[in-house]
């Protein structure tokens, strides 16, 4: 069969795979050959899609052939994928799955959307290192910055550690589906070297410094993959106390910045205030990256609403540092990071009405009980609080980015003046207000809305489709594990295929090897993690086997399956044939085999 690179179209739907040989779909030996025939081979280097056979043995690729071509007398099995996609598998690199990692093997979302490696320790949040008094503490600064439920970590959490040493070490002694590296970070260091000074922000003495340098030293030469800061006043504890280090001084960071280039390697990963990130941050960034040679400085970069221009400047430092030899690059996300709002949820509209006070704390079904009541219907569609605007400010005046989720595949590119509950409440000539209670009450008060809250300010991802194109940002930002209660964009990596090659109408399409490349080999390469992320012999066999077809989201439910019955929103995937993590087979057809063979990476 001949696969054209345009013409996806002819490839036949199939979500199962037919072994040609051997046992079922189910064969978990690693040690064991196995040929994938006849792939529509991506491999992650960039390179134009061929038709091939690929051969692993022992978790690591051993041979590529043309298709149809490669022995197959001795593998133990061998897989027909008549057309199928063959990637490697995704290299996340902006996960934050530091507690989850420790209760949970199958670091859902993410190992459903055929993510194989995922880095966490982002952004300046983590739990190591700890003194025992701090693990309240540093649950409630989690739970404040990325909005995972406290009182499933304290139930969750499993401890046994004060070190980032022994920390790694609890978790490379615990199977998991897929492999896990971790960043130390600078809002646990700094509480663990410098106690409530340290949690205040207080400035950092000499030997405050000195101290955090060593444990960074030491957290590298145990496998920490860098470390993370956060700068940006958006991200504070549940008790509204900034991230430890947002306020941090030069000679602070750049003493931890020194402490990994000694290792020869090590990303500086931090969150900046967006608005300030060319003018105030940038210097430093350009001195950090001069002085230090081996370290990758990786900023997160969003468009802001208040600054939606900013990116523009921040790519053109970003080439000239490149030109300088400086090694920054920029973070970005494959899509608009949106609020998923519901009724279960951490944020929606309503909440911000005085109304909803009467029914916040009851249950789901009974607030829908009572939300059918037209007096209070009427209090929420027509009564306009008198809150010095601050009603106005956060919902009235962001109806036109407000869209109801209607089915399965969210549009995640939709038309403000068309599709926003603004535009639709314009054309139907209903109260846009009278739309959002209606659709946070259907589904038996599991309607959705989304709402794009960064990346969205000119109504399109046109934004994101230059910085995907960017020769110096890199794919992340997914925030995986994070975010439970509003944002569920752990799939990004799947989107990456189905809207930015497949379907995207809004605009131009983004070339299919380009896109399997950023999320592959050219993350994988941020974090020096160059046995992956590629398919070609000697790497490690992590593969996904797609059906690009068929490939899609399912529908984000709010779910309670986290320890102490913590909420969390989740979003499968489908068209994942198969994943392998190391050779060994993670995912047959959407779903998980039972095999555990990740491992915890050691930079
Ligand atoms: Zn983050």
């Amino acid at each position: 069969m001949r696969i054209s690179r345009t013409a996806h179209t002819t490839i036949p739907q199939r979500t199962t795979l037919k072994p040609v040989s051997g046992n079922n779909g189910n064969n978990s030996t690693n040690n064991k050959k196995t040929v994938i025939r006849n792939a529509r081979l991506v491999d992650g280097s960039g390179a134009p899609e061929s038709l091939n056979d690929v051969t692993f043995q022992d978790g690591i690729i051993t041979a590529i052939d043309p298709a149809a071509k490669a022995p197959t007398a001795h593998a133990h099995r061998v897989i027909d994928a008549d057309g199928l996609l063959l990637t490697p598998g995704w290299v996340d690199i902006h996960t934050h799955y530091d507690a989850q990692a420790t209760w949970d093997p199958w670091l859902t979302p993410s190992s459903w959307h055929g993510v194989t490696t995922a880095v966490m320790g982002n952004c300046g949040v983590g739990f190591a290192p700890a003194q025992e008094d701090r693990h309240e503490w540093l649950i409630e600064l989690m739970e404040g910055v990325e909005d995972i439920p406290g009182s499933a970590m304290t139930e969750g959490l499993t401890w046994g550690w004060r070190s980032f040493p022994e920390y790694i070490d609890t978790l490379a002694a615990q199977k998991r589906v897929i492999d896990i590296g971790s960043q130390i970070a600078h809002g646990p260091l700094r509480a663990y070297v410098m106690g409530d000074r340290g949690a205040a922000n207080e400035t950092a003495t000499a030997e405050d410094i000195a101290l955090m340098a060593k444990y960074v030293d030491e957290a590298m030469a145990h496998g920490a993959l860098g470390f993370s800061t956060s700068r940006t006043p958006i991200h504070r504890s549940k008790s509204g106390e900034l991230v430890p280090g947002t306020n941090a001084e030069t000679n602070e960071i750049f003493a931890i910045a020194e402490a990994m280039n000694k290792h020869g390697r090590g990303v500086f990963q931090f969150a900046p205030e967006h608005k300030i990130l060319p003018t105030d941050e940038w210097p430093w960034m350009r001195e950090m990256a001069a002085r230090n040679k081996n370290v990758t400085v990786s900023v997160n970069l969003n468009q802001d609403d208040a600054a939606p221009d900013v990116w523009r400047t921040v790519l053109n430092e970003l080439t000239r540092a490149q030109n300088d030899d400086l090694n920054i690059i920029a973070q970005v996300a494959g899509r608009s990071i949106g609020v998923l709002m519901c009724l279960e949820g951490s944020f929606h509209p309503l909440a911000f009405h005085p109304a909803w006070q009467q029914i916040a704390h009851l249950p789901l079904n009974e607030k829908v009980k009572a939300m059918r009541d037209p007096v209070l219907r009427n209090a929420f569609v027509n009564e306009i609080p008198r809150d010095n605007g601050f009603f106005e400010g956060i919902v009235l005046s962001r109806l036109w980015k407000m869209f109801p989720v209607t089915d399965a595949n969210i549009n995640y590119e939709p038309d403000p003046t068309k599709d926003s509950v603004d535009a639709i409440g314009k054309a139907t000539r209903v109260n846009p207000m009278d739309l959002v209670y209606d659709q946070l009450l259907s589904n038996n008060g599991r309607g959705m809305l989304y709402m794009p809250f960064f990346n969205y300010s000119y109504g399109d991802l046109s934004m994101t489709h230059e910085l995907l194109q960017h020769e110096h940002t890199r794919n992340g930002l997914s925030d995986a594990g994070a975010h439970c209660g509003a944002i569920c964009d752990g799939g990004m990596p799947t989107f990456l295929l189905t809207h930015w090659v497949r379907d995207r109408q809004r605009g131009p399409r983004l070339n299919l090897e380009k896109m399997v490349q950023r999320q592959t080999r050219k993350t994988a390469e941020v974090y020096g993690l160059l046995d992956r992320g590629l398919i070609a012999p000697g790497l490690r066999a992590d593969l996904n086997l797609i059906d690009f077809e068929a490939l899609s989201f399912g529908m984000p439910q709010m779910v309670y399956d986290f320890p102490a019955n913590g909420r969390r929103l989740v979003q499968h995937a489908k068209g994942y044939v198969g994943t392998w993590v190391n050779g060994t087979q993670i995912v047959a057809s959407d779903e998980f085999t039972g095999e555990l063979p990740g491992q915890l990476l050691k930079g």
